[in-house]
């Protein structure tokens, strides 16, 4: 479920997730392998003060994967540990506890030098709505744990789930505001369905898409729509597109209202197949 945000939500959102930092020694942080950047939170190094991070590229299944090697060299390259997840299915999951454990390994060796026992690392999950923190905190759970609101200010006592011996999770992740500034970013967001569908037009964010695919995947394109070629004119690609699948107002011209929305609900449903919606 998607939320509005505004300043004042955002603002609670940080204090809420910058009080969650003082209790864990890791954070995860969960991006959209669709859209790694894009579903980023703008202002991450400063909530995450400086705490070992790693990236999940989530819902990795969705997404091209040659893209996703890409995306993962990417971060490796700015110094970040990066695991490919499907939450939904659970691939990728077990790398997990053994890489947060590496992350904090120097706190582990701390408490060693110390004469301590060292604990069980505890880890938070923070990310954007829909990025897919509940399904993933599941998994790692092995169990259902009740989702509160995706609301920020929503709060309940904090619990540990443990995740083998080694790993702890806070069973509430840490939800984040994504970034709006951007006209594109805020089409990628309403593709992937972490803006709710009221508040964004169909039609422009077909053609937003419409206009990446044609560069990017023409031949999934020619494929889901039948086309010998893929028209340069993007008028003309929903003219091809409209006439192929039969959205058409009296008169034999094209819908264009419902050609948007269905190219939109193809993306959605993975009928386009596997796509990737920005590049490094
Ligand atoms: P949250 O708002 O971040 O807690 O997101 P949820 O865990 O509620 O997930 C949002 C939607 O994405 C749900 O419909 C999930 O089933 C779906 N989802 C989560 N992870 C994955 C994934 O890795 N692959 C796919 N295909 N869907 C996922």
């Amino acid at each position: 479920m998607s939320i509005q945000w505004f300043p004042g939500h955002m603002a609670k959102a940080k204090r809420e997730a910058k009080e969650k930092m003082k209790l864990i020694d890791v954070v995860i942080e969960l991006v959209d392998a669709r859209i790694p950047l894009s579903s980023r939170n703008p202002v991450i190094d400063e909530i995450t003060q400086g705490k070992p991070r790693m990236i999940i590229l989530n819902k990795s299944d969705l997404a091209d994967p040659n893209m996703n090697k890409v995306w993962r060299k990417h971060f490796e390259d700015k110094g970040h540990v990066v695991i490919e997840v499907d939450a939904q299915k659970g691939k990728g999951i077990k790398g997990i506890p053994p890489a947060v454990k590496e992350q904090a390994s120097a706190m582990i060796e701390k408490m060693i030098r110390k004469g301590m026992k060292p604990r069980a690392v505890r880890a938070l999950i923070l990310g954007i709505p829909n990025v897919g923190k509940s399904t993933l905190i599941n998994r790692l759970a092995n169990k259902k744990i009740a989702k509160i609101g995706d609301r920020p200010g929503v709060t309940k006592s904090q619990q540990w789930i443990k995740v083998g011996k080694e790993m702890e999770l806070l069973d509430t992740p840490g939800i984040l505001w994504p970034k709006f500034d951007d006209e594109a970013v805020g089409f990628r967001l309403a593709l992937t369905g972490a803006i709710k569908e009221e508040i964004f037009d169909f039609q422009e964010t077909a053609v937003f898409f419409l206009k990446y695919v044609k560069e990017a995947y023409p031949e999934i394109l020619k494929d889901r729509y039948n086309l010998t070629e893929v028209p340069d004119d993007i008028v003309e690609l929903f003219d091809e597109i409209g006439k192929k699948r039969g959205c058409l107002v009296s008169g034999g011209l094209v819908d264009y209202d419902r050609t948007a929305e269905l190219v939109f609900r193809d993306f959605r449903s993975g009928k386009l197949g596997r796509l990737t919606l920005e590049q490094p």
